[in-house]
């Protein structure tokens, strides 16, 4: 078995609030018990919403919380080419379209508060398709889940381990099931890459046995798996923890305003209190 690791990932695109101290430190916790290694990735694909001073910002909290974490720490805008060329394997074995739809045709018939639709689709007839590209019509790619199915035979056997817990207690073997969020974009104009994808190729490359991270992202490991079965990439172990909540019941997010590490600590807080107010 390779040895423990697991990793905190953060997207510089706010400050840290007490959320993610907790997940941090859990996830440096697990790591010491185990003996094993801490891994932090700055995920900054999305260039329009990082930022470096919110990644300055994040490394100094995690320095004061007490965390330390292998050098040099990867960074995923620095390593957009890797991820385009899993597109790029993709394409070639089908798994993946352009889909030319905008939001807004997407859109059509839903209601505001309801919720979007998985989309499925196909690729476009091939002159069809020639004929927007050479008007430069803006399309994403979407891994296909038909293609996936036939590839994979199926999801039935898609699983993974979760030692933690997702939303509604799924705990133990879990059976993935991708349908739910449909054909996901892996690659568009003003999103070069998706989350998933970065996701899963850089926890195999940096040797991750264990992910853990809040239930919010539960969801996430059900299309990880899938990602990780087409691109022949081992499946870590998940361990989803519980949303730390403030007092007022709320979990704590960064579109809250929820009080961030550095007010706290500007407010004399200590390491040591914070861990105890989150029972660690
Ligand atoms: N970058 C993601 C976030 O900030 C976390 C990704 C993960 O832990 O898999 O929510």
């Amino acid at each position: 078995m390779p040895p423990f690791a697991t990793r905190f990932a953060p997207s510089p695109t706010g400050f840290l609030h007490r959320g993610h101290a907790f997940s941090a430190l859990t996830a440096f916790d697990a790591a010491r018990a185990a003996g094993g290694r801490f891994v932090l990735r700055i995920e900054d694909i999305d260039a329009i919403r990082s930022r470096p001073e919110y990644e300055a910002g994040i490394l100094e909290d995690l320095a004061w919380l007490g965390l330390e974490w292998e050098q040099p720490l990867r960074r995923q805008s620095e390593h957009l080419a890797d991820y385009h060329a899993a597109i790029e394997t993709l394409r070639e074995r089908g798994l993946v379209y352009r889909c030319f739809k905008t939001r807004r045709e997407l859109d059509i018939g839903r209601a505001p508060h309801e919720p979007a639709v998985p989309y499925r689709g196909a690729p476009l007839p091939e002159r069809e398709e020639a004929e927007r590209l050479a008007r430069g019509d803006a399309f994403a790619w979407r891994l296909s889940l038909d293609a996936a199915a036939r590839t994979l035979g199926g999801f039935e056997d898609l699983s993974f381990v979760e030692e933690g817990a997702g939303p509604d207690v799924e705990t133990g073997l879990i059976r993935a099931c991708p349908e739910t969020a449909g054909d996901i974009v892996l690659a568009r104009k003003d999103v070069g890459v998706a989350y998933h994808l970065a996701v899963v190729l850089d926890d195999a490359l940096q040797g991750i046995t264990h992910v853990i991270r809040g239930q919010d992202l539960f969801e996430a490991a059900h299309i990880q798996r899938l990602l990780q079965a087409l691109l022949d990439l081992p499946t870590p172990t998940y361990r989803h923890h519980g949303l730390l909540v403030g007092s007022d019941g709320k979990r704590y997010a960064k579109r809250d305003n929820a009080q961030t590490l550095r007010e706290l600590r500007a407010a004399g807080a200590t390491p040591q209190a914070l861990r105890a107010e989150m029972g660690l």
